[in-house]
């Protein structure tokens, strides 16, 4: 199965997304997702400059060889956009090779390990009142598992509260938004909202919170003590990512989950967190973490220390890489949670799924590959969109973690 063709297509149906095709002499084309939020074109770039003229001629079933062939052969290693584009040619390559096989992704994986993968929803709110109806809408939708994110009283607006009826996208504008954050007021209001979802919906649903990476060690173990009676699932990226021995002093501190990993690009971010069993979940993403034969190996590694996986599940994650992240949850034992943020429309116009949800665990379906298609006159209608993730500062002007 010879590749014959590259190609990057970005377009921007709801948000930006960017997706590489990859075409063969077989007929069969397979779909990748090289998505980096607020840096798209760097990976558009990467793909089309330098990537896919040495693409061209490769046999796609090659999927190890490729992905080695870009990690080492660039020389300069690891990052996100590297890592991007390395994810996009590998997604694609598995999708093609489920096509080629006639089988779903998940079955060249090991084949199902449980019956669905289990999806957290992000219930949010600009007060607590409305946060907690929120959460209760996510319940109605049949969700077992909720991540709860509210604006702090006479304070920020909150990481993670969406704006009307519209999913949460934080994305916006030529130039970055900035926010503002101060922590005294977030860390006293969080155990009175956890409790609230506690008080008004009792403890059988699974309870998940994002820190989004604002929190000094000591500030997040003093947290994650004050919201044990809420047994979280768990408390994402308490600290910012780069420091992993931080989360020892977390760990000493608290028996409050804690999960952390979205921003990591390979398993060397990882490697001291998970055989030092400093967390219990890793939230690397298909997309930014080299694809799935990367994060498999991070996912294999996480199993061997009792960690199990969380994967980002945000929505400038396209449905090309949402729907491979399915996949190897479904396949990997240790599996942990999926994040499921869903899609704003009109993404539904370009992107084409096969995944299903009921009773709060979602499939990918059984269509061979991915399951996922990509329309390519309509991606036409929604150019390009230049949009930038918020700038944080403290109320003293101070640049601060986002
Ligand atoms: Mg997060």
């Amino acid at each position: 199965m010879k590749i014959i063709g590259a190609d990057v297509i970005v377009c921007s149906p709801g948000r930006n997304y960017v997706t590489l095709k990859i075409t063969t002499d077989s007929g069969l084309i397979g779909w990748g997702d090289a998505t980096l939020n607020g840096r798209e074109l760097a990976v558009a770039s990467y793909l089309r400059d330098h990537v896919c003229p040495q693409l061209i001629g490769r046999d796609a079933h090659q999927i190890e060889d490729i992905w080695q062939y870009f990690y080492k052969g660039a020389y300069w290693r690891r990052g996100p956009v590297t890592m991007t584009a390395i994810a996009a040619v590998d997604i694609a390559l598995w999708d093609l090779k489920g096509k080629a096989a006639g089988l779903p992704v998940y079955q060249l994986l090991g084949g199902a390990a449980r019956d669905g993968v289990m999806v957290y929803g992000h219930a949010s709110g600009g007060s607590l009142p409305e946060m907690l109806d929120d959460f209760a809408g996510y319940l109605d939708r049949g969700y077992l598992a909720v991540r709860a994110q509210c604006a702090v009283p006479g304070g920020d607006k909150g990481y993670g509260v969406h704006r009307g009826h519209q999913l949460y996208e934080p994305a916006s504008g030529s130039m970055p938004d900035e926010e503002r954050f101060e922590v005294g007021p977030y860390l006293r209001f969080v155990p009175e909202m956890l409790g609230a979802v506690r008080d008004r919906f009792g403890y059988d649903v699974h309870l998940l919170h994002d820190a989004h990476h604002r929190l000094t060690p000591i500030q997040a173990a003093r947290l994650g003590r004050d919201i044990e009676p809420f047994q979280l699932f768990w408390l994402e990226d308490a600290t910012p990512a780069e420091d992993q021995e931080a989360f020892r002093l977390i760990r000493q501190h608290t028996t409050t989950p804690l999960a952390v990993g979205e921003v990591f690009n390979s398993i060397w971010d990882c490697q001291h967190l998970i055989t030092e069993r400093l967390i219990d979940y890793i939230r690397a993403s298909v997309s930014h973490a080299g694809g799935i034969s990367h994060l498999r190996k991070i996912f294999s590694l996480a199993e061997l220390y009792g960690v199990r996986t969380g994967s980002h599940g945000a929505g400038d994650l396209s449905p090309v890489s949402f729907a491979a992240a399915l996949h190897l949850d479904m396949a990997v034992p240790n599996f942990g949670m999926q994040e499921y943020m869903g899609h704003r429309d009109p993404a539904g116009e370009v992107f084409g799924t096969t995944w299903t949800f009921n009773n709060g665990l979602m499939h990918p379906g059984d269509a061979p590959g991915l399951g996922v298609d990509f329309d390519e006159k309509a991606a036409e209608r929604f150019p390009y969109d230049p949009k930038y993730l918020p700038v944080n500062r403290r109320t003293d002007g101070t640049v601060h973690d986002w």
